[in-house]
């Protein structure tokens, strides 16, 4: 496995790949990272990691700098996982002193993550968009943990003409339901019990309303549930499986997606409603 730390370690590392399969990531990388991995792996690609903890992406009082960090850790994960070759940029190369242009998204961007955290998705967007200048690969590959993510990068690679093929990946889980991520580590124990709640109500609350129930009953009933589980829930939506908007009532295709405050973490999950 290559390691690229500049930009020209970079470019000569991928003329001799190809066409590639790329996964940006934050480090910290746990099963759900590795399982896009084997995604991108599966596809038949050299696979391109990269590792970068985007300080635009968090918002002034959000958690950049306790967000975890453990290079040598997911260099040992990327090596296992068959991964061809990891750029590790620094933020002056991501973000040049005289920087003075970034992408600006709505459509899907707009609402529940994007309202709870109004500067996030520009900063994931203007990164992503630049990873795909430097790495340009053929496809990339992201997780549907962030399923509101998903559909603003996909927005942006359709309006933005950019020559790459966005693929989703499913959510990987902890056994007792779960969505793994970076965070979970800053769950105190008794949280950690409790957290499954989260996809244990939005799993009910699909079941109801593809049965007919009501939505806003059954959407009503999850955030009671997640409220007794001891989260403070942000919202809980059913909404359009690409624009974002929320719906009143069952039509194709459709999502519902959670936020929820578990002690200090930011708990998101999302299920079909099919
Ligand atoms: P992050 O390092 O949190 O920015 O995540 C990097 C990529 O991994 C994003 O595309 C995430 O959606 C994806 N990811 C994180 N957790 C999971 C999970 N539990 N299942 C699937 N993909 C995930």
């Amino acid at each position: 496995m290559k390691i690229a730390r500049t930009l020209t370690e970079l470019q000569a590392a991928t003329r001799t790949l190809g066409e590639t399969a790329f996964v940006p990531t934050m480090g910290a990388l746990h099963s759900g990272h590795l399982s896009l991995l084997a995604a991108a792996k599966a596809d038949g690609r050299p696979v391109v990691a990269s590792i970068f903890v985007n300080p635009t992406q968090f918002g002034p009082n959000e958690d950049f700098n306790r967000y975890p960090r453990d290079e040598a850790g997911d260099l040992a994960q990327l090596e296992a996982s068959g991964c061809d070759l990891v750029w590790l940029p620094d933020v002056t190369t991501m973000y040049p002193a005289q920087a003075a242009t970034s992408i600006s998204v709505a459509g899907p961007a707009l609402r529940w993550e994007g309202a709870a955290r109004p500067t996030h998705f520009g900063g994931v967007a203007t990164v992503v968009a630049k990873l795909f200048g430097q790495v340009r690969p053929a496809a990339a590959y992201f997780g549907e943990k962030d399923w509101q993510q998903v559909q603003v990068i996909s927005r942006m690679v359709a309006d933005l003409l950019l020559p790459v093929q966005i693929v989703p990946v499913p959510i990987a889980r902890d056994v007792d339901g779960l969505a793994l991520s970076s965070r979970n580590r800053f769950l105190l124990p008794p949280e950690r019990a409790g957290a499954p709640a989260l996809f244990a109500a939005l799993t009910k609350a699909a079941t109801q309303i593809v049965a007919g129930q009501q939505v806003a009953a059954a959407l009503h009933d999850a955030r009671a549930t997640l409220t007794t589980a001891g989260m403070v829930p942000d919202y809980v939506a059913l909404v359009h499986a690409q624009s974002l908007e929320p719906l009143d009532a069952l039509e194709h295709p459709a999502r519902i997606i959670a936020a929820a405050k578990l002690g200090t973490v930011r708990l998101l999950d999302n299920v079909p409603v099919a």
